[in-house]
């Protein structure tokens, strides 16, 4: 086992009396202002606290190490250091960016026309186009805050927490609560919450690379140091927002938030943007084609117009507003925003998703490898099962990390001496520990836990209080074992005692002797293999085996006995996983238990263990890379691993050409989470590295979140895919039926007014609300997208060809009808503008789903679409019925049989595209019926 610098705690100087604690200085409920700014003197900087003894340190910072600040105390603190986080800079104000909205060149084109028709004493085409203006960037000014706010908000969503002494008791609470002074308490896995001068460090180690790059961690010590400005130098600080990889310590909180060395390298990173996500990239790519199209035919449009011999400023105008409709410039908004929506959806379901690609990689994800201990499992332990190396067998009763329970011991010679074997192996386990069950609720592991309660049950209270530990070599999920090095604190005998605990196989092999009622033999083969076998009975439960063992030497321990900890599947997983299953994705259990246990489980939640195998680490580590490939896809239960074979595992599916999903919890599953196409971090039980590494984070480590994400995941693909269809078929009737008009000579059907308020429509609040469709609930049932397949698929362009043809040929044949007389009249522009409005609303309606019927899916079911288009078509109508509207955009009042009339004429484009959808819904059953008759013969 690894242990290096810091091996023996540090001990430490009582660095002050309770009295002097308690004194007029700290915590005092009198320390009034003067005091607080004495206070404020006594803080240090994090280099001058290295150059300190930890002593000096505390001393300086009043706090005692061992009780830790008092709450008073530390909210005065509070009150003079702020918050312990960090502060996004002060942005612009919101006037000045609503004035950047002015800075578009198509937005500065129309207000330049604008100016000429002032110029040309046309002052009411100037207000016109002015308050069209003015309308157009505030909608677009709306839709970017929005997107920035909901950004924002993403960055909150993981706030970390800490464990902080304060009156004497070890809290959890979240880090944006330290202040100077506290002590803090760091394991391995935990993220430093604060600047901190350690004051102790069992072999230590923190990554450090954010700060300096190096990806080695830093060994960390508690002497001082000589001063100096390098990070690597300073050994005795943890600095905030570092990764503890190695062992624990305890530190004092010298700096937080911004004060913090922390503060600069954040400032950095918020000063690099964020990259794009392939979806954004690809709008991106879409909107540039599109305006480079758009530019053409407008060019085109304006040339034509021209030579006929129209006003000059009439075609300026018109051909800009047409720049300002066509060009989807709302388009990359509309799927940020769509994608921090779906983020903050996922996040009420407990699925953290940290970058905003995460969601679409979600629907394509198509093999999920889950850890079995936490996701699949409740990770609430249990002891059910004693076994004790001299035979005694026992049966515990109970749940929950309490002392409520039996230990009921099955028959035997001497009732006496199996409780004493018992108690034997329950000490190991309770001194062998690190959990604490504080008014039943536990700190710490729960196979931890599991033991310290069934301690509790045989009457044991505090067995570890009899130990001094000098050393601990931690639990990891390489070596599966955790041991402690003790002597007795009471009595002469001040021997050296090895605790043990762990995998059965692992404890057994440095194991020499075996206990059997209070007398030591040697362990032979056999003897061994019994207890192998013993385990395997056990494991075949289902239930996890955790060996016993004691001695005076780590190479020369005495078996003492095991438990059986029972950790039964999570509601509801099995279900999860049917699922999963029909929809394409395949589920693969990863676990460091044993194969008895791995299986046992798996066959629980209905994975198939029969018709596929299982596969050990030690396989896997004999297996080439090619040899893993050939069989990865057929394991469906992978034991015994280690965070390095997770990473083996998911390399050789992803040479597969699997996309994949891998969860874990530990510090070292980071390498394979980052490999994986989607990490998967537990929010609970996980580590602050492994959630660092993750693009995911389920807060209630349950896998059925795991589902709620992928779901949610499709469902957001679909809505944009959806609203991108809106967008196009309205864009390209928007330009062909000018472009038509114009070729075919006859007047404008909309004038530039008219075109800035289609565009508001197109880009605002109804394309919009298509994002935010609620999640087709059969949309999980659907095949994982294949990541290749682009987003406009070739049925997408039919349909928005269709619909944008209908919408054309509607308004113009309204617009031909209406123009009989040969002379444009406001009647006849308010007609076809009006019915170009109701044709998109309809269309917007048959777009919310391009399978199914919008009265399958609910007519009412999106309630933010049907805001927008209530609104649209309330401002549709003060359009065309409030006076001061009519000027701006002229238009004239239509009777009711007009509205009539357009209402049915333009649900055409609604009532086609569901008839299509019918068909095709038809035809698909059709096929799959047919594929199934051919199956079946
Ligand atoms: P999982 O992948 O299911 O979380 P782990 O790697 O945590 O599995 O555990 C693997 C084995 O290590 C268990 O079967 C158990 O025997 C042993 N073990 C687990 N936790 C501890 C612990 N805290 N101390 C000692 N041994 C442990
Ligand atoms: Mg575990």
């Amino acid at each position: 086992m690894k242990h290096s610098n810091n091996a023996k705690y540090e001990k430490l100087p009582q660095l002050h009396t309770d009295k002097e604690f308690n004194g007029e200085t700290i915590g005092s409920p009198e320390s009034g202002t003067e005091r607080e700014v004495g206070q404020l003197e006594m803080w240090l900087t994090t280099s001058d606290a290295s150059t300190l003894g930890a002593e000096e340190v505390a001393a300086r910072l009043r706090t005692d190490v061992r009780i830790g600040l008092r709450w008073r105390e530390a909210e005065l603190r509070r009150q003079l250091a702020g918050f312990n986080e960090l502060t996004v800079k002060e942005e612009e104000p919101t006037w000045k960016k609503y004035i950047e909205q002015f800075k578009n060149p198509l937005i500065m084109l129309l207000l330049a026309s604008a100016l000429v028709s002032v110029g040309m004493k046309q002052f009411d085409d100037a207000v016109s186009i002015t308050v069209a203006i003015i309308i157009v960037v505030t909608v677009a000014f709306v839709q970017e805050y929005r997107s920035e706010k909901s950004l924002e908000e993403l960055t909150k969503l993981v706030p970390p927490s800490c464990h902080c002494l304060r009156e004497g008791q070890l809290e959890t609470f979240l880090a944006r609560n330290l202040v100077p002074g506290d002590i803090v308490h760091i394991n391995v896995g935990d993220r430093v919450p604060a600047d901190i001068r350690l004051f102790e460090a069992i072999d230590l180690a923190i990554d450090e690379s954010s700060f300096t790059g190096e990806t080695e961690p830093a060994g960390k010590m508690t002497t001082p140091v000589l001063k100096s400005n390098g990070h690597t130098s300073k050994k005795n600080i943890g600095f905030m927002g570092t990764l503890v990889r190695c062992g624990n310590g305890k530190g004092i909180v010298v700096n937080t938030g911004e004060k913090s060395e922390f503060g600069e390298v954040f400032k950095m990173m918020q000063a690099e943007e964020a990259p794009k996500t392939p979806l954004q990239k690809s709008m991106d790519i879409l909107g540039t084609q599109l305006s480079f199209y758009s530019f053409c035919i407008i060019g085109l449009i304006m040339i034509l117009g021209w030579i006929q011999g129209r006003p000059i400023l009439d075609m300026f105008t018109i051909g800009v507003s047409l720049a300002v409709a066509a060009i989807p410039e709302g388009l990359p908004i509309v799927v940020t925003v769509t994608l921090a929506l779906g983020v903050m959806r996922m996040a009420k379901r407990n699925a953290i998703v940290k970058k905003l690609p995460t969601v679409e990689t979600l629907g394509c994800v198509n093999v999920i490898c889950s850890d079995k201990t936490g996701t699949i499992t409740k990770n609430e332990m249990t002891v059910t099962v004693i076994v004790t190396s001299d035979g005694y067998l026992a049966e515990v009763s109970g749940a929950g990390y309490n002392d409520q329970g039996e230990i009921h011991i099955h028959k035997c010679d001497s009732l006496d001496k199996a409780r004493e074997s018992i108690c034997n192996v329950l000490e190991v386990g309770c001194v062998c520990n690190n959990a604490v069950i504080n008014a039943d609720t536990l700190l710490g592991q729960p196979t931890e836990g599991a033991l310290l309660a069934a301690g509790m049950k045989h009457g044991m209270y505090g067995v570890a209080d009899k130990y001094v530990r000098l050393q601990e070599y931690p639990f990891s999920s390489e070596q599966k074992m955790m041991a402690v090095k003790c002597v007795p604190k009471y009595g002469d005998k001040k021997e050296e005692i090895y605790f043990v605990k762990g995998a059965l196989e692992k404890v057994l092999q440095q194991c020499t002797k075996y206990a059997s009622n209070g007398v030591l033999h040697p362990l032979n083969t056999k003897k061994e293999q019994d207890y192998l076998a013993e385990a395997y009975e056990i494991g075949r439960k289902g239930l996890r085996v955790v060996g016993m063992a004691q001695g005076s030497s780590l190479q020369d321990l005495a078996y003492i006995g095991l438990v059986g900890i029972c950790d039964p599947p999570r509601p509801f997983v099995r279900e999860s996983i049917q699922t999963l299953l029909q929809s394409g994705v395949k589920v693969k259990l990863v676990t460091g238990d044993a194969q008895e246990t791995a299986t046992a489980i798996a066959s629980m939640i209905g994975l198939d263990t029969i018709h596929s195998q299982v596969l050990s680490g030690d396989q896997i580590e004999t297996m080439t890379e090619h040899q893993l490939e050939q069989v990865v896809n057929s394991v469906s239960v992978f034991y015994r691993v280690t965070p390095r074979h997770k990473l083996c595992i998911v390399k050789a599916l992803q040479r597969n050409g699997i996309i994949v999903g891998m969860t874990g919890d530990g510090v070292n599953d980071g390498v394979a989470l980052k490999k994986a196409d989607i990490g998967i971090a537990m929010g609970k039980n996980g580590t602050d590295v492994c959630k660092e590494a993750a693009d995911m984070i389920l807060v209630d480590d349950d896998f059925h979140t795991i589902i709620s994400a992928i779901e949610e995941g499709k469902g957001i693909f679909y809505n944009i895919r959806n609203f991108v269809r809106f967008q196009l078929s309205t864009s390209i009737a928007a330009l062909s039926l000018i472009a038509l008009a114009t070729l075919m000579g006859i007047p404008n059907p909309l004038n530039a007014m008219q075109i800035l308020w289609i565009n508001i429509i197109m880009d605002g609040p109804p394309a919009q609300s298509l994002g935010v469709e609620p999640v087709d609930k059969d949309v999980i049932k659907q095949k994982p997208r294949n990541v290749k397949e682009p987003m406009i698929t070739r049925s997408l362009i039919i349909n928005v060809l269709l619909s944008a043809f209908i919408i054309i040929a509607g308004t113009l044949w309204v617009f031909k009808r209406e123009m009989s007389d040969n002379i444009i009249t406001p009647r006849d522009t308010t007609m076809t503008f009006t019915c170009f409005v109701f044709f998109d609303m309809f269309n917007a309606l048959s777009c919310r789903s391009q399978t199914k019927s919008i009265f399958t899916i609910g007519l009412l079911s999106n309630r933010m679409f049907l805001l927008a288009v209530t609104l649209s078509v309330v401002g549709q109508m003060l359009v065309i019925y409030f006076p001061p509207l009519q000027k701006v955009f002229q238009t004239e009042a239509l009777t009711f049989k007009d509205i009539l009339f357009l209402v049915s004429l333009t649900s055409t484009v609604f009532i086609i595209s569901e008839l299509k959808k019918m068909l095709e819904r038809h035809l698909e059953k059709r096929h799959k019926s047919v594929k199934s008759d051919l199956d079946f013969v």
